[in-house]
């Protein structure tokens, strides 16, 4: 059976030229003795928007792991698949983020529900957590109202799982159930009872996804308590733990972190929890390497930072276009964007100092910088133009996707 590595990131790479410079950063983890899976993930939503099919990802990573000649594990991620996407990700993934976010708060059959609410009476009463001794507590009503809002996704997880083992074979792939897109935080208890459906479905789900509380916009940092996430977290883990002991759920089942890219601030609180517990985790990160790629060329100057320059106003241009699909995931002010004609007197220093996220730097502009994130459309429609130029500024590119990776994500949490 195909198993995810205690601990693991997933790294999106939107046009599929820094597989490379993001392995090096997991080979220098290596080198300091910690061991993280890389997953090079893409959703359906950006292989849409650039134009790309999703066999393009595997021809990436499989050719990053034999330049670098990498002997550890690594896989494909399809991203947010449904039904109605997953098919022409078959062939190239090994570990899909089934998303039944749509489904939740949508009643399941009548006697689906009355099956599964009557399996987990047994539940009710007061659960003690290992190794945290968090208390959850658990009654009939809770039970009913939970099945009442998520069995209906988790039996849609169930239906996209034997779709793809159908095709796959069972053993062949790593399943994640993401809840993460959606409006309401599940709470440590919702976690513990979706679990209870996802054992009873039957799916060996080794990643889920819930969405924490608090905010997880593109690009920028948590917004929320920090406090209240670390809890939140602990809880989590704890429930994960519980599920695996109790629901026969796989051994090294782990909560996935979909980030949204660069939640520096809770990565102190995760690593801590980790560290308390010995859970594993699942980092999943987005555009972060898409940002150092436009971060590099506008460092290379010339050409590059002509480039980046023409990226910010053709995204500025469209900025309510682009910004539709993130709606709910993004912070922007239009109003705190600078107008691109004060954009081209830039030099390279104030366009990479704008768009880098150096918290410490007072020229970062978190609009600018989250206006950019969603932009990768404009850099698709250039074609070879952005493309070549990824190729023509190689290795200053290749130097800020590293050092992003390593220094501001993988140091942090992991070494
Ligand atoms: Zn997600």
């Amino acid at each position: 059976m195909k198993k995810i590595g205690h601990y693991s990131i997933g790294i999106g790479d939107r046009f599929a030229h820094e597989g490379e410079a993001q392995l090096k950063a997991f080979a220098k983890a290596k080198e300091a003795g910690v061991s993280i899976t890389p997953v090079w993930n893409k959703s359906n939503r950006e292989h849409t928007i650039i134009g790309t099919h999703p066999d393009s990802v595997r021809i990436e990573a499989d050719a990053a792991v034999k330049k670098l000649v990498w002997a550890g594990d690594y896989f494909v991620d399809a991203d947010h698949i449904g039904l109605a996407t997953v098919d022409r990700f078959i062939a190239a993934s090994d570990f899909f983020t089934i998303d039944v976010a749509d489904f939740i708060g949508k009643s399941a059959p009548e006697d689906a529900l009355t099956k599964w609410v009557s399996s987990a009476q047994s539940l009710i009463g007061t659960i003690s957590l290992q190794p945290s001794g968090i208390a959850l507590d658990v009654n009939a009503d809770l039970i009913k109202t939970t099945g009442k809002k998520y069995l209906l996704a988790v039996r849609e997880a169930g239906n996209v799982f034997r779709h793809i083992a159908d095709k796959k074979g069972a053993g062949n792939f790593v399943p994640e159930v993401s809840m993460d897109e959606t409006d309401q935080p599940q709470s440590p208890v919702e976690m513990l009872l979706i679990l209870h459906m996802i054992a009873q479905e039957g799916i060996p789900v080794q990643t889920i996804a819930p969405k924490f509380s608090g905010r997880f916009n593109k690009g920028v940092d948590y917004v929320g308590d920090v406090a209240v996430f670390e809890k939140e977290f602990l809880a989590d883990v704890s429930v994960v733990a519980y599920a695996v002991k109790n629901f026969g759920l796989p051994d090294n089942l782990k909560l996935s972190v979909h980030s949204g890219s660069d939640k520096f601030s809770i990565y102190p609180s995760i690593r801590k929890v980790l560290s308390q517990t010995k859970a594993g985790v699942h980092l999943k990160t987005a555009g972060t390497t898409w940002l150092e790629e436009v971060i590099g060329l506008a460092e290379a100057g010339g050409s590059g930072l002509a480039i980046a320059k023409k990226i910010y106003a053709e995204a500025y241009a469209h900025s309510a276009e682009l910004a539709a699909p993130y709606a709910t995931v993004l912070d922007m002010d239009v109003n705190k964007l600078p107008a691109p004609v004060e954009v081209d007197g830039w030099d390279s220093a104030t366009f990479v100092g704008t768009l880098r996220h150096d918290q410490k730097n007072p020229l970062l502009n978190l609009h600018f910088r989250q206006l950019i994130h969603v932009g990768f459309k404009i850099a698709a429609k250039m074609g070879t133009e952005y493309t070549d130029a990824l190729k023509e500024h190689r290795a200053i590119v290749e130097k800020n996707v590293f050092e992003n990776l390593f220094e501001r994500h993988i140091k942090p949490l992991f070494i």
